[in-house]
Order: structure tokens, then sequence, then C-alpha cells
């Protein structure tokens, strides 16, 4: 039996029954195909259904506001995914009169749409030959056919892409991909994949030379970088200042307590005698509140310490994007883990 004959023989047998392959409609496959990306399906799938719940079509999305998409999008984390989203989603109203397209290219024209998701979304809706190669896919390769080149060298990707396009279902190519993509996720697993049940076993290279901890191959990525964020709660006649965050860096437009960043960590009292604070804050008294909380970003470690404020007598800094909002009407603000966690375990 063909390589492509074994994974489908396989698919049948044990694929996932999820919500979104019940569906040949693009907009909907691109919802979960965006929000699935680096996050488990059981934490995605309740998104999943919130999302074509508000947003049942591209034109209601487009139409959405900002605001409210990345208040549904709160947990998700990468953030600049639900912009994208809703920029795609203008452009198809724009350009393509509200009809999500399905040819790979013009998929790949949108913005947050990148080779694997416009193959998803043209194989998954309307058969196009197109393969998907992601995480799973990428590991089942390296490990039955014994390759050794990094999933993320220039090479390495060439030589994947090559091979994935090579083995592809022609006459399946949608449900060949689902069963690729399952075959990585159930059987060929990253850790203890259970070779013994493998369909794969008498020829797979990493089974015969016991590599399957080896591979796939992955070279490091630069280092994370250390940021120090001290948080200031200011409280006001039952309200909280709150402040949006910039464009050009994290959580763009998402909202927290006002913040000053240091380029080191900091005790709370030479935090208080920084010319930073003093600058924004004068001479006011903080307290602090839990401890520091480490926060991982993708190439960022943030650092956080939060601190209630005693902000009697000081006249506070008019920032353009610092506003007092109702306690009781926080949780209408998008905000990211770091503040809603914050907010849940503190208000
Ligand atoms: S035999 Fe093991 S390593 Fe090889 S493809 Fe199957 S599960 Fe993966």
């Amino acid at each position: 039996m063909s390589f492509s004959a074994r994974i489908l023989d396989w698919y049948q047998q044990h694929k996932r029954a999820l919500p979104w392959r019940e569906t040949k409609n693009p907009y909907v496959i691109w919802l979960s195909e965006i929000i699935l990306q680096q996050t488990r399906v059981e934490q995605g799938t309740p998104y999943f259904f919130r999302f074509v719940e508000e947003y049942p079509n591209v034109t209601k999305f487009a139409e959405a506001e900002e605001d409210n998409i990345l208040r549904l999008w709160q947990g998700l984390g990468y953030y600049s995914r639900a912009r994208n989203m809703h920029k795609a989603a203008k452009q198809v109203v724009d350009l393509y009169d509200g009809v999500f397209p399905t040819h790979y290219s013009t998929l790949l024209s949108l913005p947050g749409i990148g080779e694997y998701t416009a193959a998803a979304i043209a194989s998954f809706s309307e058969n196009h030959a197109h393969a998907v190669l992601d995480g799973n896919v990428f590991r089942v390769l390296s490990r039955y056919f014994g390759i050794e080149e990094p999933i993320n060298s220039t090479i390495g990707k060439k030589l994947f892409s090559k091979l994935a396009d090579e083995l592809l279902d022609q006459h399946h190519p949608g449900e060949y991909n689902q069963a690729m993509m399952d075959f990585g996720a159930l059987q060929c697993k990253p850790k203890n994949p259970d070779c013994s049940v493998c369909p794969l076993r008498v020829d797979c290279v990493a089974y015969a030379n016991s590599l399957q901890a080896e591979l796939p191959k992955k070279i490091k990525g630069k280092k994370s970088r250390d940021r120090y964020f001290h948080y200031f709660i200011i409280e006001q006649d039952g309200k909280v200042l709150m402040s949006q965050r910039p464009d050009g860096d994290v959580w763009t437009n998402l909202f927290e307590f006002p913040m000053l960043e240091t380029a080191n960590a900091l005790s709370i009292e030479d935090l208080q005698i920084s010319s930073e604070f003093y600058e924004l804050f004068g001479n006011s008294t903080i307290y602090p509140i839990g401890g520091l909380q480490k926060h991982v970003l993708s190439h960022q470690n943030i650092y956080a310490s939060f601190y209630r404020m005693d902000y009697s007598g000081v006249d506070l800094p008019k920032k353009n994007s610092w506003n007092y909002y109702l306690l009781g009407n926080l949780d209408k603000l998008a905000k990211h883990k770091l503040i809603s966690s914050f907010i849940e375990r503190h208000f």
C-alpha cells in the first residue's frame, strides 16, 4: 500500500469528530484555522462556536468593532491574529463582495493567511490540490523518511514542502491533508508515539533506528528578551484608571492599568525614587499586591509587578490613553491575559 493509502486508511478508523469538519464553508474553515493556530483543540473549540454565533458570515465579521472582536478573542493570546482577521474580512467584503475566496493564491493575499492556512482552506473547502505543512505533518515526514534537515532552515522548508506536495493524494487532497494532521496529532505524537500500532512502522526510518525522540530537528530561535512592567491600580469613586496600549508593541490597543516599564528589575523602594516614576506620579505612595508575575510571550519574558497607588494630592498626568472606567464595566474592555487574571484574582 502507498504512503497516502495507508494514511487515508488509518484516518477512516481514527479521525477526530471536529465541528469545523462538518462544513465546506471557507469562511467557517478560516475561522477555525486561525483560532486553532498554536491553541489546543479543547481550548479553541468554545471560541470557534462563539465566533460563528456572533459573526455568522464574513460581512458581519468585517462590520464588527475591533474592540468587540478582541474581547471575544480574549484568552487566546497572539492578538495580532484577531486584528489580521478583521483586516482580511474587510478585504473580502471590499474586493470579493463578501464571497470568501477558495483559491490558494487569492487566500495568500489576505492578511494573516500564510501557506499553511491557504492550503487548508483551499483543500478542505474545494479539494484544491495543495499540501498542508504544519507541525504535525513536519513530524510525520521527518520521522518516516528519517530527514535530519531542520524543519525551520531554508533548505529544510523547501525539502519538506516538495516532499509534502509529491505525497499529496491528488484525488482526495482535503481528506488526505486532514488525515496527515490527525495522524501527527494522535499517532505520531511529539512524545512517546505508539509505534507498535502504527501502519507506517514497517518502513519508518525513525522507528528502525530509534530516532523518534531526535526527529524532527529544529534550529533554536533567538533568545527571549526580559522586560519589567510595573502596573499601578489607581481607584477613584468606584472607578479605576485604565490605559490603552499603543501601536507597535505587544498587545496593541488592549487595555491595562497605567504602566511603567524599566530596563531592570526594581525593588519597590528603587521604583519609587526613579525619575520615570517621579515624572508620572510625583511622591505618590504605592503598596505591592501579589508577587512578581512572569508572563512568557514568543521572544519576550514579561515580569509584571502590581501596586495599589494612593494618589491623593497628586495631579495625575493627562495621558490621552488614560481614562477612568467603572469597576463593573471592566469586563467590557478587551484586556490581555496578565490584566484579566489579575482582575479575576483581586477585584
Ligand atoms: S512508526 Fe512511530 S515514528 Fe514512525 S511514523 Fe509511526 S508513529 Fe511515527
